[in-house]
C-alpha cells in the first residue's frame, strides 16, 4: 500500500499540539486579579497574605528581577460547571522551555495553607474536584520575579545576577489568569498520543510501529476538532488496543523516582532556594495525593530543614507523605556537596549532619549517597560511604565527559583503600527526565550491564531550579507501565532497585567485569578547582579551624569540665557544609551567591574563633607567659601535636641571605640552599643531604604563568585544552628587595603585568625544608588564568595529590585517551612529583587545581651525554577570570600561600601539608598543657572531638595516611572506661569494643588508607 509515516506523525504532532493540549482548559472564564510588589526581599507568607492590594489587569508587565509580586485571585464558578473538576489556570509569562529558570509561584489559600506551585510546566490550580456550581475561589499567589540569566544563547555576560547591579525593569508579562474546567478525557487522549506518538519514532519500521501509526490516524479521524471534549472517548478507543499490547518478557526494566534537582543556590541565591524548595515539595505533596504509587525523591538535610523553619504548613505535609512511604528522603548529606574539594572530615559531617536530621526529624536513616550532578568523585568516598553506613552510591554526571564513554552503569566503585560500594549511572545520562520515549529508549539501548542486570534508574520531573514531577510525567509512567516496544517504567524507591541490581550482580557470577577503581574523573568543569578563590579559601580556612576548635574544646571539657559547645559547633559546621555545595564550592553560582559566600565564611571564621579563643584561655588559665598552641596534627616548633607549650625560640640554626654579583640571592638553612635570579625565580633549590637539586637544570621555578582562557560555554566551569596554547611568562620583576629578620631569609618581589599587580614574598625559616610563597595578587584581567610553574628534575611516572585520608596517583604521560582528558586535576594540601630516593612537593593553603606535564630532552648535556633528560613540571591554578555567571569573577585583590618541599616523600609531603594550613598561635597564660590524645607508630589524627550524640564520649578519628598497612597507638591522657570502634558518624552498628591499656593507649592496626573512628568512654 501506499503509506507516508511523515505524513501520520506530522498530522498527530499538529493536532496534539494545536487542538488536544488546548482543549484541556478549553472553557474558562477571567479571574478578577489585584496585585502588590515587594522590590526588594520577600516577607513570610503571613505578611504577604496581609499585603494591600491594587486591581491588576492580566497583560500589564510584572516583576523587576529578584522581586516578589503578591497576586489575588478572586472569582465564583459559574453555575452551569457545576459537577465539572474546576482549576484555575495561571501563565504568568512563561518561557515553557525553562522551569525553574525564570519568574514561578507558590499558591496558597486564605488561610495560608499553601496548595502547590506554578511555573511553565504546571501551570494549573485544582480548585474542585467535582464543583458545586457558584462557590466562590479566592487564591494568593507569591510570585517571584526571578531573572532568566541561561538563555538559548547561554553563558553571555550579564549584570542581572546580583541585587546590587540588576535592572528595575519588569521582566514578565502575564497571559492568563482564569477558572476552567478540567477536561480529564481531553488530558488522557494527549497522553495517550504522547506517548504512542515518541514511542514510535524509536521503533523500526515494522508491525508494531506501523499498527500505533494506524491507530494514530484512526483516533484523529473520530476526533472532531471542533468538539474535542465531546469526541475525545471515542479516539481513546481508537488507541486503545495498541495502549493495551503488553511488553517483550525482555524489556529493559526503569525504576522512576518523582525528582526535582534543586541546586541550594546556582543561578539564584540561597534565600530564593528556600521558596524553590517549598514550591516544588508543595506541588510534589498535591501529585502524590492524587496519584495512588507515585514516589517523590529529595535529597539534602538542609532542604528539609528550611522547608522546616521558613514553610511550616509545607513541613506538614512533607512529613505526612514520608510517613506514608510515598515522599523519600534520599542521600544522606547535609547538601548534595562537591566531593573533590572538602576535607575528609567535612565530608564526615555532610554524612553525620544529614543522617542525624533525618533520623531525629523524620525517624528514619538513608541507605545510600545520591549525587546526580557534582563534578567528579574523590576516589576516597567509596570508604567514606560505606563507613558512613550506607550501601550505594548513585550519579549521572559522568555521562557528561567530553571524550571517554564510561564502561559501566551498574558496578562496584572501589576507593584508594580497597572499598567497594554498588554503583548505579543512570543510562538515560540524566537526572531531570520527562519519561519521553527517547529517554526511554535511550536507557534500553545503551545500558552497559543488560548482560545480566534488568533495569535502571530514571530520576523523573524538572531539575536544577525545581519544578519536580508533573501529571503528565505521571500519565506516561502508567502508560508505560507494560507496553509493547518500550522499556517498563514503575515507580520505585531506589533503596529497592539498588537491592535488586545487587542481587543480579552477585548472581551473575560477572561482578567482578563491573569494577572501576580510583577517582570517578569529569572530563568537563575542570576549571571548578579554581574560580571563585575567595569561596575556596574561606572553605579550607574553616575546614581547619572547626577541626582545632572541637580539638580545643574537648581537652578543655575533658581538662576542665567546660561545656562542650555541641549547638555552636553544629551550626558552623551547616554553614561550611551548605558550603560546599556544587555550585558554591566550585565556583559556578552567580555574583550574589559568592559574595554571601564570602562573606558567611567571614562569619564562621569569627565565630569559631570565638570557640578556640574561649576554648584556650580556659585551659591555660591566667597569666603573663609567653606561649604557643599547635593546631597542627604534627608536632611542630617545638610543640605537640594538639597541644600548648611554653613559647622557646628556634632550635634550629637561623637561615642565611646571599647576595649574588648577578642580583639574585642564595637563601640557606641547615636542609636546603636555594638560589633565586635577579628577577626572584628559584633556578635552583637543593636539598644537602642528598646533593639533589628540586629544579631541573637551566630551568626557573616559581615562574608565573598567564594563559587566555575563554571556553567555548561554560565559563566558570570549563577551562579548554587549547588554552595552553597561548601563555606569557610573567618574568619582569618591577622591585626585588631580601631581608634576614629575626633569623628567617626573605625576599619580596613585586610584579606589574595587564591591568594586574602581584607581591610575593619567599621565605625560607630555620630548620625548614619548604620554600614558602606568600602571595598577594591585584588582579583585573578578564578570561586569563594564572598558573604558578615548577620544572622539576624529577623522572616521576606518576604524580601524587592528597585527597581525603589518604592521596591518589595519576600517571604523568597521555598515553590514552582517559589520561589525555585529565589535563587539569584536584589535590587537597599537597602534590608530590617523586622518583625512588628524592621527591619534591608542592604545598598549599587554598589551592585545588593544578597540571602535570613531562618533556624529555636528550640534549647530550645533563645528566650525561646520550641519557635523557626527564622534566616533571607541575603547576598549581591560582586564578581565573571567566566572566559568566559571575561577570566579576575574582577581580580585586586575592592572596595565596604555597610552598616547595625540597627532598619529600608522601609522609613528609603529608606532615608538610598539615602545618602549612595550621601554624602555631602565640598566647599568653599560667600554662600550657599535654595533648588529650596524641598518636604514634603509622597513624594520622583527624579529629579529636565529643561524640555528636552528647553523651561526653570522645571520638577520635585516625586513618592511614600513606597506603601501606601500619600499626600505632591512640593514647588519651585522661580518664578512660573504654573504647569501640563505630561507624564514621559515630553509630554503633558495626561498634566493636577496643581494649585500652592503663595509660590509656589503644593498639590499632591500620589496613592501607584505612580511616578508623574511636569512641571513649569517660570513667
Ligand atoms: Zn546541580
Amino acid at each position: 500500500m501506499h503509506d507516508d509515516i511523515t505524513l501520520t506523525t506530522g498530522r498527530a504532532h499538529r493536532v496534539l499540539t494545536e487542538r488536544i493540549w488546548p482543549a484541556v482548559h478549553g472553557t474558562s472564564v477571567p479571574l478578577d486579579v489585584e496585585w502588590h510588589v515587594l522590590p526588594g526581599e520577600p516577607v513570610p507568607p503571613a505578611e504577604g497574605l496581609a499585603l494591600a492590594m491594587e486591581p491588576y489587569e492580566v497583560g500589564t508587565p510584572w516583576g523587576p528581577a529578584w522581586g516578589t509580586t503578591w497576586f489575588r485571585l478572586t472569582g465564583a464558578v459559574p453555575a452551569e460547571w457545576a459537577g465539572r473538576p474546576v482549576e484555575a489556570v495561571v501563565d504568568l509569562g512563561f518561557d515553557v522551555n525553562m522551569p525553574g529558570f525564570q519568574c514561578e509561584a507558590l499558591v496558597y489559600r486564605p488561610d495560608g495553607s499553601p496548595v502547590k506551585s506554578i511555573n511553565p510546566r504546571n501551570q494549573h490550580v485544582p480548585v474542585a474536584d467535582a464543583a458545586t456550581g457558584g462557590e466562590q475561589v479566592e487564591l494568593l499567589l507569591e510570585a517571584a520575579s526571578n531573572p532568566v540569566l541561561l538563555d538559548y544563547h547561554p553563558f553571555l555576560v550579564t549584570q542581572e545576577g546580583d541585587t546590587t547591579t540588576a535592572s528595575p525593569r519588569p521582566l514578565y508579562t502575564t497571559r492568563r489568569m482564569d477558572l476552567a474546567i478540567f477536561e480529564a478525557e481531553v488530558h488522557d487522549l494527549a497522553l495517550d498520543i504522547e506517548v504512542l506518538l515518541e514511542l514510535q519514532a524509536e521503533l523500526p519500521t515494522g508491525p508494531r510501529r506501523m499498527r500505533i501509526l494506524q491507530a494514530l490516524d484512526d483516533a484523529l479521524d473520530v476526533l472532531d476538532l471542533q468538539r474535542i471534549p465531546e469526541t475525545a472517548t471515542a479516539a481513546r478507543a481508537a488507541l486503545a488496543d495498541v495502549l493495551a499490547s503488553p511488553a517483550e518478557a525482555s524489556a529493559h526494566e526503569i525504576s522512576a523516582v518523582g525528582h526535582a534537582h534543586i541546586d541550594s543556590a546556582w543561578l539564584w541565591p540561597v534565600r530564593e532556594t528556600i521558596r524553590k524548595v517549598a514550591r516544588t515539595t508543595s506541588s510534589m505533596a498535591d501529585l502524590i495525593d492524587r496519584t495512588d504509587d507515585f514516589v517523590y525523591g529529595m535529597s539534602s538535610a538542609q532542604q528539609y530543614a528550611w522547608v522546616k523553619e521558613h514553610r511550616p504548613e509545607v513541613w506538614t505535609r512533607i512529613k505526612e507523605a514520608v510517613a506514608q512511604g510515598r515522599f523519600l528522603p534520599l542521600g544522606g548529606m547535609w547538601v548534595e556537596s562537591d566531593t573533590v574539594m572538602p576535607s575528609g572530615e567535612a565530608l564526615a559531617r555532610q554524612f553525620s549532619q544529614g543522617q542525624r536530621f533525618f533520623e531525629r526529624e523524620l525517624g528514619l536513616r538513608t541507605h545510600g549517597v545520591w549525587l546526580p550532578d557534582s563534578f567528579g568523585y574523590s576516589p576516597a568516598l567509596p570508604q567514606l560511604v560505606r563507613r558512613a553506613g550506607f550501601d550505594w552510591f548513585f550519579t549521572q554526571k559522568i555521562s557528561w565527559n567530553q571524550v571517554n564513554v564510561f564502561p559501566h552503569h551498574t558496578f562496584w566503585w572501589e576507593g584508594i583503600d580497597g572499598s567497594r560500594v554498588l554503583t548505579h549511572f543512570p543510562p538515560m545520562d540524566t537526572y531531570n527526565s520527562q519519561l519521553s520515549g527517547e529517554e526511554v529508549a535511550k536507557a534500553a539501548r545503551q545500558f552497559r550491564e543488560a548482560r545480566h542486570a534488568t533495569g535502571s534508574i530514571a530520576p523523573v520531573g524538572w531539575g536544577d531550579g525545581g519544578g519536580g514531577t508533573t501529571r503528565e510525567m505521571t500519565g506516561k509512567a502508567r502508560r508505560l507501565a507494560d507496553l509493547e516496544g518500550s522499556a517498563k517504567v514503575r515507580w520505585e524507591h531506589p533503596d529497592a532497585f539498588f537491592e535488586r541490581a545487587r542481587g543480579e550482580l552477585v548472581a551473575s557470577g560477572h561482578g567482578d567485569s563491573a569494577v572501576w577503581v580510583g577517582e570517578l574523573y569529569l572530563e568537563l568543569h575542570r576549571a571548578t578547582l579554581t574560580s571563585q578563590h575567595r569561596t575556596k579559601q574561606g572553605n579550607r580556612r574553616n575546614e581547619q579551624l572547626l577541626v582545632e576548635a572541637e580539638a580545643w574544646a574537648a581537652t578543655a571539657s575533658a581538662r576542665t569540665g567546660a561545656a562542650y559547645p555541641y549547638e555552636e559547633l553544629d551550626a558552623l559546621w551547616q554553614q561550611v557544609l551548605l558550603m560546599q555545595f556544587h555550585d558554591i564550592l566550585p565556583g559556578t553560582s552567580i555574583a550574589w551567591v559568592h559574595r554571601e559566600a564570602v562573606a558567611q565564611h567571614a562569619a564562621v571564621t569569627a565565630g569559631v574563633q570565638e570557640i578556640i579563643d574561649r576554648s584556650l584561655r580556659t585551659l591555660v588559665g591566667d597569666g603573663d607567659t609567653a606561649l604557643r598552641a599547635n593546631p597542627a596534627v604534627f608536632a611542630q616548633a617545638g610543640v605537640p601535636a594538639l597541644g600548648v607549650a611554653p613559647a622557646s625560640g628556634p632550635t634550629a640554626a637561623p637561615s642565611t641571605l646571599t647576595e649574588l654579583p648577578d642580583g639574585g640571592y642564595v637563601l640557606a638553612n641547615d636542609l636546603v640552599r636555594v638560589t633565586l635570579d635577579a628577577a626572584g625565580h628559584v633556578t635552583s633549590a637543593i636539598d644537602l643531604a642528598s646533593g639533589r637539586d628540586a629544579v631541573a637544570p637551566g630551568r626557573e621555578a616559581n615562574v608565573l604563568q598567564l594563559h587566555q582562557d575563554f571556553p567555548n560555554k561554560w565559563d566558570a566551569w570549563d577551562v579548554d585544552r587549547f588554552y595552553r596554547n597561548s601563555v606569557t611568562d610573567l618574568r619582569e620583576a618591577e622591585k626585588v628587595t631580601a631581608t634576614v629578620d629575626d633569623g628567617v631569609a626573605t625576599v619580596s618581589v613585586h610584579r606589574a603585568f595587564s591591568s594586574s599587580s602581584l607581591d610575593q614574598v619567599l621565605t625560607l625559616a630555620p630548620g625548614s625544608r619548604t620554600l614558602e610563597v606568600s602571595m598577594e595578587t591585584d588582579w583585573h584581567e578578564a578570561e586569563k588564568f594564572l598558573k604558578v610553574a615548577f620544572p622539576l628534575d624529577v623522572r616521576a611516572e606518576h604524580v601524587a595529590a592528597e585527597t581525603q585520608f589518604g592521596f591518589h596517583q595519576r600517571v604523568t604521560h597521555t598515553n590514552t585517551s582517559w589520561e589525555a582528558a585529565k589535563f587539569e586535576t584536584s589535590m587537597h594540601r599537597w602534590v608530590l612529583a617523586e622518583e625512588p630516593g628524592f621527591g619534591v612537593g608542592l604545598v598549599n593553603d587554598s589551592i585545588y587545581g593544578y597540571d602535570v606535564t613531562r618533556e624529555v630532552s636528550d640534549d647530550g648535556v645533563a645528566p650525561a651525554p646520550g641519557v635523557p633528560e626527564v622534566t616533571t613540571t607541575v603547576r598549581l591554578s591560582l586564578l581565573r577570570a571567566p566572566r559568566f555567571p559571575d561577570p566579576e569573577t575574582d577581580q580585586g585583590v586575592q592572596t595565596h600561600r604555597y610552598g616547595l618541599v625540597v627532598g619529600a616523600d608522601a609522609a613528609a609531603a603529608t606532615e608538610a601539608g598539615a602545618t602549612f594550613g595550621a601554624r602555631p598561635r602565640e598566647l599568653r597564660g599560667g600554662a600550657g598543657f599535654e595533648p588529650l590524645v596524641s598518636v604514634a607508630g603509622g597513624v594520622t589524627l583527624s579529629v579529636v572531638k565529643l561524640a555528636d550524640d552528647r553523651s561526653g564520649d570522645l571520638v577520635v578519628r585516625v586513618y592511614e595516611a600513606l597506603g601501606r598497612r601500619a600499626a600505632g597507638t591512640v593514647t588519651v591522657a585522661a580518664p578512660v572506661a573504654g573504647a569501640r570502634t563505630v561507624s564514621l558518624i559515630e553509630d554503633d552498628v558495626e561498634a566493636r569494643a577496643v581494649e585500652v591499656t592503663a595509660d590509656g593507649a589503644v593498639v590499632v592496626e591500620l589496613a592501607p588508607f584505612e580511616v578508623r573512628t574511636l569512641r571513649f568512654t569517660r570513667a
